[in-house]
């Protein structure tokens, strides 16, 4: 399980968070919801080490991982997507996932220059990995395609197929749908709906609450900083606390 515990963090002496714990385990979608600058995207940096809070602690089963560096957060098992998606464009759909396996095959350059048995063994492996990436994301079409010619909807999933190179046992996904379709929001609730059945746990940071009251199996509610309300999609849908600070009813 994944846990963040009383997470604290000012910034120029402004809360953007105070006191919220969140957990997530393995298979679960958790949706975390809330206005503007509710602080959804600094609890996501904090759980994946991109800002340290002030105070509060994060775990992985138990294990503290408070001072572990983003890099280091990935090897524990917790893959991320960004906001704004960063490939380089002119990358192509295969290269870019291969970059993904970067963290776990990292070689130096001499055992690549003299291509020893390790750097060749590390090679294959990325071959494999690339080559099932593409099968489970349905993108083996799109294989040779430069990231930057393809829709937004393609790039979110090459994205999130990037972040699973690494075989994550979490993986934290910020506003992946913004500015999809309709119909690439579909896909991509699929493929969510897969990682969380192959026992990944998924935390859905997401502006769409339609989206987010479909996929998850619990939901986290932000305001001004804090955790206004916690609990099952319909629950959280109907309370009144809710329908006035996040809907503005
Ligand atoms: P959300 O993702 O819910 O829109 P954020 O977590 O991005 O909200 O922001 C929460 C609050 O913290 C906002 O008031 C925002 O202006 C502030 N904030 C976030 N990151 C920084 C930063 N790096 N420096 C200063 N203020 C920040
Ligand atoms: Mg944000």
């Amino acid at each position: 399980m994944l846990t963040a515990e009383d997470i604290s963090i000012s910034f120029g002496g402004v809360p953007a968070l105070q006191g919220v714990s969140v957990t997530l385990e393995r298979g679960q979608i958790r949706g975390v919801i809330g206005p503007n600058g509710s602080g959804k995207s600094t609890l996501f940096n904090c759980l994946t080490g991109f800002i340290r809070p002030d105070t509060g602690t994060v775990a992985i089963d138990g294990r503290d991982i408070s001072t572990a560096a983003p890099h280091e957060r990935i090897t524990l098992g917790i893959g991320r997507t960004f906001q704004t998606p960063r490939f380089d464009p002119k990358a192509d759909v295969w290269q870019a996932l291969a970059c993904g396996f970067y963290p776990a095959t990292a070689r130096s350059i001499t055992a690549s220059a003299l291509r020893l048995p390790s750097a060749r063994r590390a090679e294959r492996r990325v071959e494999t990995g690339v080559g099932e990436l593409l099968e489970r994301f349905n993108l083996t079409a799109q294989a040779d395609q430069p990231v930057g010619e393809l829709p937004l909807g393609t790039v979110r999933l090459v994205e999130v197929a990037r972040a699973m190179a690494t075989s994550p046992g979490f993986l934290l996904l910020d506003e992946p749908a913004a500015g999809l379709t309709e119909d690439e929001q579909q896909l991509l609730a699929g493929q969510i709906t897969a990682l969380a059945q192959a026992d990944i746990g998924v935390l859905l940071v997401e502006h769409n609450f339609d989206l987010v009251v479909g996929l998850s199996d619990e939901i986290t509610v932000l305001a001004n900083g804090t955790c206004l309300v916690e609990g099952l999609p319909g629950d959280v849908a109907a309370d009144s606390r809710v329908r006035s600070v996040y809907l503005g009813l």
